[in-house]
């Protein structure tokens, strides 16, 4: 375990942007992690996974601390359902492709999202009708302070829509280490009503899809839609789909008939970003480096050498466009750092 002064983090985030870390280690087990905890009690810490949902607008002047615990396995198994526990630092996509393998059921609409086993928790990752939660059993995770152990329940985890204790009540208290999923071995709850999973599947005559044909369907229509981080740097959707009182919005509505939007209760609907920010003109707009993406308006994009300050700039600047045309706050789903 070396610690590393002046590391460049630009391998490590998938913006590719260029910020350096005052410190960094690599920590591959629980051990490690103690060591250095107690070792660097007075140094600043930031975790950091796979780094594919940050911005980083600065040099972060801390102990950066990389999680690579790596290792997964069966834990406990029943007529119907199977208990897998995975590393914090085990790849998500790579997860779930075992998981599939081993025909377990309820991961397979979340292929392909980038980032680390570790991390979905932290902002309930979700895709394709599914979120972590609905498989989620309970985590482990380290005290920064003290280096004790807390196992952390799904209800302890408050989930919601890309949020958690992790990101609100705990924040930077806790270092996942292990996450713990309830898995089906048979009778799968197929979920194909989402997005274009069933034209996709179609396109292949699938009519009675496997956890596979799903999981290749989802991978399919992703690689058609978001631009791959190795090709163009970006964190996935940059916003969060605001979420507004259904007061409020019929009196938006009035004015924009054509705005889309998905109920989600009785008394708040769901408005896509994306649309919001096409409507506002910036789909494809570019800003020297910085950009909004051609195909997909919630993906900010590095063409190349942007800053962080460059693309944080260009993402206050569709916030406050999209508030003057709608009044509709957005809100980041990236981590600014
Ligand atoms: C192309 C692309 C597509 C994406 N699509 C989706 C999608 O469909 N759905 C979705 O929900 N997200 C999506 N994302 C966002 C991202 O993949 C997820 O948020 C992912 O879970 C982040 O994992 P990470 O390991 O890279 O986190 P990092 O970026 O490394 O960290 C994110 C935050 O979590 C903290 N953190 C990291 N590890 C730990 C730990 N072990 N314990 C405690 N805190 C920790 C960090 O300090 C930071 O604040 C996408 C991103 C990209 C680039």
């Amino acid at each position: 375990m070396e610690i590393q002064s002046n590391f460049s983090l630009k391998k490590h985030n998938t913006f590719g942007i260029e910020a350096s870390a005052k410190q960094f280690v690599a920590v591959h087990s629980i051990d490690e992690l103690k060591t250095i905890l107690l070792a660097n009690k007075n140094e600043k810490k930031f975790i950091l996974g796979g780094g594919s949902n940050m911005l980083l607008t600065k040099d972060i002047d801390a102990l950066v601390i990389h999680i690579d615990l790596k290792g997964k396995k069966i834990i406990k198994e029943d007529d119907d359902f199977v208990w897998v526990q995975s590393q914090a630092g085990e790849t998500w996509h790579d997860f779930v492709v075992w998981t599939i393998e081993n025909n377990f059921g309820g991961l397979e609409n979340m292929s392909l999202i980038p980032g680390n086993v570790g991390t979905t928790p932290v902002q309930n990752i979700g895709a394709y009708g599914t979120e972590i939660k609905d498989t989620f059993v309970s985590c482990e995770a380290m005290n920064i302070a003290t280096q004790e152990m807390k196992t952390f329940t799904n209800a302890e985890c408050n989930f919601g829509y890309r949020e958690s204790i992790f990101k609100n009540e705990v924040k930077d208290q806790y270092i996942i280490t292990s996450v713990v999923f309830k898995l089906t071995k048979h009778n799968h709850k197929i979920n194909t009503s989402y997005g274009d999973i069933l034209a996709e599947l179609a396109k292949n005559n699938i009519t009675e899809p496997t956890l596979k044909d799903v999981s290749n369907a989802v991978i399919a229509i992703r690689q058609s839609k978001l631009p791959d981080p190795k090709e163009l740097g970006n964190s996935g959707s940059f916003f969060k789909n605001p979420i507004i009182s259904k007061s409020d919005f019929e009196k938006i509505h009035q004015k924009f008939p054509e705005m889309k939007f998905y109920e989600v209760s009785d008394t708040e609907v769901k408005v896509p970003a994306g649309w919001l920010i096409e409507q506002a003109g910036f789909k494809g707009k570019r800003f020297g480096d910085a950009g909004v993406h051609k195909n997909q308006a919630l993906v900010l994009v590095n063409y190349g050498n942007a800053t962080g300050q460059e693309i944080l700039a260009v993402s206050k600047e569709v916030q406050k466009t999209v508030f003057e045309k709608f009044g509709i706050q957005i809100e980041a789903e990236v981590n600014v750092i």
